[in-house]
């Protein structure tokens, strides 16, 4: 079902702190922002190897990397899987049992087709999975 790490995502404060030491420090590159309104949220891309990284700022007090923020400090967010077809993951997951956040796919930054699977059933950890 999964083809690879898609992206890891990583929840700061302050973006443009954060970016000087991925950039300046690790030396790994940003490519490009994206508000994505939905999920009150900024992104930053930074590729690596086959992967990425996504640094993810809140754009409001409410929104979901603020209340993460809040509870646990920052830090990874979630991990994100690269699947073919996001439908038939989805698919084949309800069938197991697995709990869903997302039951059908919304919009990603990037132009992704994302669905979230609950911490719940995942041992702990927010999944995300991705289609692009
Ligand atoms: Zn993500």
């Amino acid at each position: 079902m999964v083809r690879k790490v898609d992206h890891i995502g990583i929840a700061v404060k302050d973006l443009d702190e954060t970016l000087k030491f991925y950039e300046d420090v690790l030396g790994i590159k940003c490519v490009s922002t994206e508000v994505v309104e939905e999920q009150k949220v900024k992104v930053a891309f930074l590729p690596i190897g086959d992967t990425e990284v996504e640094l993810l700022e809140s754009t409001e007090e409410d929104g979901p990397i603020s209340k993460f923020i809040e509870k646990r400090g920052e830090g990874i967010q979630h991990i994100a899987y690269r699947v073919d077809d996001i439908e038939k993951a989805i698919k084949e997951l309800k069938e197991k049992g697995i709990r869903l956040i997302d039951e059908k796919p919304r919009y990603g930054a990037g132009g992704a087709r994302i669905a979230f699977l609950h911490p719940k059933s995942t041992f702990g950890v927010l999944i995300e999975l991705c289609e692009r």
